[in-house]
């Protein structure tokens, strides 16, 4: 823990992979699972190339802070998120939403706002926000907006960015994999980065502990194959979702506008899906021979 991993190795001949600290520790293993997040460094040696993230388009003023502290219970104004537990509240505007959201029983309040931004991509994505410019975001709308938004006692700015979808999570061995962030980075609109990281896990344990240690890189060409497409799927929909928002037009309102909660995402069961199409997915590619994943039909 709090050690950077510095490089990452495989030997096909030895069927072991490894990484190298920055101390120089060198560290062993049947296969490495490289979660190291959207800018992974690992993408890198997975790919063989450097893939370069776009901006989106957009970025988020984003804060998080104590109601209490900041007296967002004693405002009539804003009040409202902290009085019944927890809430959630969403306004759409020209190309912009706001989000706000309390949680802890209405004690901690976070609010983000998706807006335009054609700012050329730096090396740094995040940035002090200016009150100002958030404000200005709102001007002449619920004047609940302004009043939760000034709460805040600080805001970031954050650039949004995408990539394209990888061609493979899955180093030349098999032996260095990327999972999370690392190999599906999603838009904030999908809600769904953590969750299907914690899907890629629970399906990788899945199919390792069906191959065994005598298997473990057919077992990873399953696991890509198994979590790939449903993986885009779910990017898609951020980007439909935040699509639907961003072209909203006066006058549309009602279920259209929810965030949608289709059943193939939110009643998917990841761990029995791992169990029951291992065999025949393991089986397919061993007879076959791997292929690079395809994306979902458009
Ligand atoms: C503002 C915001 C709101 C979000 N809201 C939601 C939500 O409501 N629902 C949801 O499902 N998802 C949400 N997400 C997305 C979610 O946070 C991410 O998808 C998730 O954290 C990805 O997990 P990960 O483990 O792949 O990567 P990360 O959480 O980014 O973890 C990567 C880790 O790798 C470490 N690391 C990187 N390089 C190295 C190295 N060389 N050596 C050692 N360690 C290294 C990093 O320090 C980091 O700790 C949100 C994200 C943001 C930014």
């Amino acid at each position: 823990m709090s050690t950077e991993v510095a490089e990452y190795w495989e030997d096909d001949s030895e069927g072991k992979a490894g990484i190298i600290l920055s101390g120089g520790e060198r560290i062993e293993a049947d296969l490495v699972v490289a979660a190291d997040g959207i800018r992974s460094p690992a993408r890198k040696y997975v790919l063989g190339y450097s893939d370069k993230p776009k901006p989106s388009g957009y970025a988020v003023y984003r804060a998080w802070f104590d109601a209490a502290e900041q007296g967002v219970d004693k405002d009539p104004m804003t009040s409202y998120m902290c009085k019944d537990g927890d809430v959630f509240h969403g306004w759409i505007g020209q190309d912009v939403h706001m989000l706000t959201s309390s949680s802890h029983g209405g004690k901690t309040i976070s609010w983000v706002i998706t807006h335009k931004d054609d700012t050329e991509l730096q090396d740094i994505w995040s940035f002090p926000g200016k009150m100002e410019d958030v404000l200005e975001v709102v001007k002449g709308w619920d004047p609940r907006c302004a009043a939760m938004l000034s709460k805040a006692p600080s805001c970031i700015d954050w650039k949004l960015i995408v990539h394209d979808p990888l061609p493979t999570w899955i180093s030349k061995s098999a032996r260095v994999i990327l999972i999370g962030d690392a190999a599906h980075p999603f838009l904030p609109t999908s809600v769904q980065g953590a969750s299907q990281a914690i899907e890629d896990g629970v399906t990788l344990a899945v199919v390792l502990q069906l191959a065994g240690k005598g298997q473990v890189t057919l077992a990873v060409k399953a696991w890509e194959n198994l979590r790939y497409q449903r993986v885009r799927k779910s990017q898609l929909m951020g980007e439909a979702v935040r699509d639907k928002w961003h072209r909203v037009k006066p006058g549309d309102r009602g279920e259209d506008l929810d965030m949608p909660r289709p059943e193939w995402l939110f009643g998917f069961d990841a761990e029995a899906h791992a169990y029951s199409s291992y065999e025949d997915t393991a089986n397919e590619i061993a007879q076959n021979g791997y292929r690079l994943p395809t994306l979902p039909p458009s």
